[in-house]
């Protein structure tokens, strides 16, 4: 592919942004919140624990399990809003919570993956050298983060509305990258039709069927939980690890039905893992749930133990930091990267607990 003109995207992008009212305010409104945009509609934004990393060496569970270098990782996405769901328990921001109406179900630009590849490491690039002369920070932990190795797919809207995302994908292993790719699922097609699958791949879960799904994650297209459960058959056919990572909100998902329907999704789509994970009362979701939606680890400790037994599964580790435990039904989680070596045993050792943390996160 011939040189990227910077200039050319650069123009683009703010042309796009700035043709009507509700993307401007999309637009501004993110930027405000730390959101860079690349490309004309994809995002990256530091992720928390690239910054623990670096300045606190504590490590998201990711590398604890994985062996993902949190200080390496890009957090991003490939399209900044445009999504097919509303879910209730969304840290991200939705038109609604602008009071502006959107009813955009596919996004009006395809930017190049080439671009939106090259761009995301300049940025994490930039995002890093804020880090450079820090006295807290490793020089060599310095160096390391200005050479991502990592990208979490996952950063907000729903990423397999962007069609080429199987180039993408293969435009980040080129370089010796690893994806992980966080889906709801309401797109099996693309699934099902990616040039290269990502080095792991996620579908999230709140609901355990139609019902509650219709309830908490509130589509705004016809047939999306069929979708969803499309995705979910279509699991056992990828070779890579592949991950529900169920989010439990206190009073919606967290009752004994709810685990037994989970334990009927989990026989279906067989995933290498289950991640449960604690809903967090932060960001937008503060104007649609409660601090009390919030499960303790504790509670989610004993979810995850619920779920083993209904389902077989191995409760292998935990971070608590997180607020989050992994159910596996194989002994050794692949490793994808060289951090936190013995972090399934040790969680403690890479993610000790320090306790302002979530205060820290909802002020953001
Ligand atoms: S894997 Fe996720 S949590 Fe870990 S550093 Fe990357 S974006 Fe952050």
């Amino acid at each position: 592919m011939p040189s990227i003109d910077w200039d050319e995207v650069r123009r683009r992008r703010e042309e796009f942004w700035s043709s009507s009212p509700v993307y401007r305010a999309i637009y501004e409104k993110m930027k405000r919140q730390g959101y860079h945009f690349i490309a004309t509609l994809g995002v990256v934004k530091r992720c928390h624990w690239t910054r623990e990393a670096l300045v606190n060496k504590r490590f998201c569970y990711k590398c604890l399990w994985y062996g993902i270098e949190s200080h390496r990782c890009i957090q991003m996405s490939p399209l900044a809003a445009w999504c097919w769901l509303r879910c209730m328990h969304c840290w991200r921001l939705q038109p609604e919570d602008i009071g502006m109406h959107w009813d955009e179900t596919r996004p009006p630009v395809v930017d190049e993956p080439e671009v939106i590849v090259e761009e995301s490491i300049k940025v994490q690039k930039q995002i890093v050298s804020g880090y450079k002369g820090n006295p807290r920070v490793d020089p060599k932990m310095y160096e390391e983060a200005m050479n991502p190795k990592h990208v979490a797919i996952s950063l907000t809207g729903e990423p397999t509305l962007y069609p080429r995302l199987g180039e993408l994908i293969k435009e980040y292993h080129r370089r010796g990258m690893t994806t992980f790719l966080v889906t709801h699922g309401v797109r099996p097609d693309i699934l099902a039709s990616l040039e290269e699958e990502p080095s792991q791949l996620y579908i999230s879960l709140e609901a355990w069927n139609k019902e509650k799904f219709m309830e908490f994650n509130r589509p705004i297209v016809p047939r999306a939980w069929e979708l969803v459960m499309e995705a979910l058959k279509l699991l056992p056919s990828f070779s890579c690890p592949t991950v529900y990572r169920l989010t439990i909100i206190k009073g919606f998902n967290d009752s004994e039905e709810a685990l037994k329907g989970f334990a009927k999704l989990i026989e279906i789509g067989n995933p290498t893992y289950v991640e449960v994970k604690a809903y967090m009362y932060v960001g937008s979701s503060r104007t649609r749930l409660q601090p009390s939606n919030m499960p303790k680890h504790e509670e989610i400790r004993m979810i995850g133990k619920r779920l083993a037994e209904l389902t077989g599964y191995m409760l292998l580790s935990e971070s608590v930091p997180s607020r989050i435990v992994l159910l596996s039904r194989i002994r050794h989680p692949k490793r994808h990267g060289k951090g936190c070596p013995d972090g399934v045993e040790h969680p403690e050792k890479y993610a000790p607990v320090i306790t302002h943390e979530y205060e820290e996160m909802a002020s953001q």
